[in-house]
């Protein structure tokens, strides 16, 4: 099966330039060629993109599929089998604002992402690393302080899971390494969502977050914290983790240790804005919304000194339940501070590298998966462009399968 997009103005992400009247061959679905030429092929199916840009599929590298509410309490006593259509409907909408790859940073499993490939489930490739490691009281102990049980079974839904102690965690990380995990995830402080920890509380000892490195580089993965504090990144990076999720609390010493150590921060604005805005209708528990003010303003500072000192950054969200349809809004939210080619790089090929998939995805390059959008526009102008999808996202290719089209 050919299809082949005439007239297209390709987006080249890594120069941060278009490349006007491309022809784009896809077979099987890969990007076959690139041409200048037209491109004889007599059963293909033609696709005139009449000059619009034609881009890499988005990439989001902190979402949660499975968080269909801001109440992980709530989502932990919720059935696996409505999670799960939760998360479909979730994915789905993702597809739609045009991300053809999310990296789940808690949550997802390998059963969700089997059923995106298989095609039950309309979504995004699904890149996970089951559940966050959390220790007892950390980011990912959803217990309010009066509650000592807790249900440990791992189909039990939840974002995370409690595990203490370096045996334990590397148990866990093994685990999960075990169900396919493409990462490890760890809390390296407190949350905001957790009803417990403090945001200024580092999380697992030294001895743990080395352990959980060591279990992930024998498998050749990486480990991903959660982190606001700038204690908190210098110590996960000198331990050895290569994501940094939020970063908002950052000083300049903690970026310029990013940046040495060649790791990734991956903000997320969007969901801050949100969880402010309407975070509380939304399932997040009033007495949780006070932790917001400690990171929210803090967090477009962290994100100007990054780019400022060169760090790669990845374009991450984090949204919960409702929230989710702001998933483009973090564009517009770091638009003030980084300019288009590099947001669009964010949420393109520094995803790929993140994921170590750059030969998989993230660019418009032959022999790479068929990850394609059309706009109407140009990003590298106006970034608006991608964050309006009702009016300028005009088709989606998923994996070399059309799944929304207004061409
Ligand atoms: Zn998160």
């Amino acid at each position: 099966m050919i299809t082949i997009f005439e007239n297209a103005s390709v987006l080249d992400v890594e120069a941060g330039t278009l490349l006007p009247d491309r022809h784009v061959v896809v077979e099987d679905g890969r990007i076959r060629e690139i041409t200048e030429a037209p491109v004889a092929a007599g059963d293909a199916r033609r696709i005139d993109v009449a000059g619009r840009t034609l881009m890499p599929g988005l990439v989001d590298s902190h979402v949660h599929v499975t968080a269909y509410s801001a109440n992980f309490t709530e989502l932990q006593r919720t059935p696996p089998s409505y999670v799960s259509a939760a998360a479909g409907a979730i994915m789905g909408g993702m597809l739609d604002r045009g991300f053809t790859t999310v990296r789940d940073v808690g949550g997802a499993d390998f059963g969700l992402a089997r059923a995106v490939r298989e095609g039950l489930i309309r979504g995004p490739r699904l890149i996970y690393g089951g559940k966050a490691l959390s220790p007892t009281g950390g980011h990912g102990d959803v217990r309010p302080a009066g509650i000592d049980a807790h249900d440990d079974a791992y189909n039990q839904p939840g974002l995370g899971r409690i595990v203490d102690g370096v045996p334990a965690v590397r148990r866990a990380a093994r685990e999960e390494i075990r169900r396919g995990a493409h990462h490890l995830k760890i809390m390296g402080n407190g949350g905001i969502s957790s009803p417990t920890d403090r945001i200024s509380s580092d999380q697992f000892s030294e001895e743990e977050i080395a352990a959980v490195v060591e279990e992930a580089e024998m498998a050749n993965l990486y480990v991903v914290v959660h982190a606001y504090t700038a204690r908190a990144i210098k110590r996960s990076l000198k331990l050895g983790v290569r994501s940094i999720e939020h970063g908002n609390l950052a000083d300049e010493d903690a970026i310029a240790m990013i940046k040495e150590r060649d790791a990734f921060l991956v903000p997320t604005l969007a969901t801050y804005r949100a969880l402010k805005d309407e975070g509380v209708e939304a399932g997040l528990p009033a007495e949780l919304a006070a932790k917001i003010d400690d990171v929210l303003d803090a967090g477009i500072n962290a994100v100007e000194m990054a780019h400022r000192a060169g760090v790669t950054m990845a374009y991450g969200t984090d949204l919960l339940g409702a929230m989710h349809r702001r998933q483009l809004s973090e564009f517009s939210l770091r638009s003030g501070v980084v300019p288009a080619a590099d947001l669009v790089r964010a949420a393109t090929i520094n995803g790929a590298k993140l994921m170590r998939m750059e030969d998989e995805f993230g660019q418009v390059k032959p022999g790479l998966s068929a990850d394609l959008i059309v706009v109407e526009g140009n990003p590298l102008e106006d970034i608006s462009v991608l964050t309006t999808p009702d009016t300028h996202l005009k088709l989606v290719m998923a994996r070399g399968t059309v799944t929304r089209s207004a061409l």
